[in-house]
């Protein structure tokens, strides 16, 4: 027990071993894998945050489907109640790619931990494009028209500033990002970041095309 590896690093997929491509693509696999399971989980989690949220500001029959939350029949609520709402989702998924770089920090960079992070963080990538446009229309003195998004309408729902609220959510998917990409393996980062990143995009379209449509319409 005493001679063996740190149970973290045994467990790093390496780019190096066995024959050059199925080395490789063994390596990708764990990282993808893990993100095409992981990001359905962290959307429906996001949904259920706005869901639970629904009901204790006081909505009476919320339905969730596969990327939204259907409020049902309008009570009269406080525009921060509806605020709330909105935030639910966005608190649900920082929360979530914070604990993934917890786990990466304390057991290790270990493919399903990074996942965690990397998938639910990217629902802030929305954020990126929309901030640095409404930086560049606000630097000529014009605004662009209010987006759909979450922390738009939660920011603006009590008479806050959603723009904020967006800069802060891409600050954070970016903050991720680094995070994650300094813990990853040296020797794997490459590879890492190619399951990463395609096993998210693939889980999101499977998920928003397919089994998500499928399973909560
Ligand atoms: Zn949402």
């Amino acid at each position: 027990m005493s001679a063996e590896t740190p149970v973290a690093a045994d467990r790093f997929p390496r780019a190096d071993t066995g024959a050059r491509s199925t080395g490789a693509s063994a390596s990708v696999r764990p990282w993808a894998l893990w993100c095409l399971v992981l990001a359905p989980v962290t959307i429906v989690l996001h949904e259920s945050g706005h869901l639970l949220a629904a009901y204790a500001v006081g909505f009476p029959s919320p339905t969730l489907h596969f990327s939204s939350v259907d409020p049902g029949p309008s009570v009269a609520l406080p525009p921060s109640a509806m605020g709330l709402v909105a935030l639910a989702g966005p608190i649900v998924s920082a929360l979530l790619a914070l604990l993934g770089c917890t786990l990466m920090a304390r057991v290790g960079p270990l493919p399903w931990a990074a996942a965690l992070a990397v998938c639910a963080a990217s629902r802030f990538v929305v954020s990126v494009p929309y901030t640095l446009g409404s930086l560049v229309v606000r630097a000529l003195g014009k605004q662009l028209a209010p987006p759909v998004f979450d922390e738009y309408q939660a920011g603006t729902a009590p008479g806050v500033s959603g723009d904020g609220l967006l800069a802060i959510s891409a600050l954070l998917l970016a903050a991720v990002l680094w995070w994650v990409g300094r813990r990853l393996p040296r020797d794997t980062t490459r590879v890492a970041w190619a399951g990463l990143l395609g096993g998210t995009a693939v889980g999101w379209a499977v998920w928003m095309l397919g089994l998500g449509p499928l399973l909560l319409p």
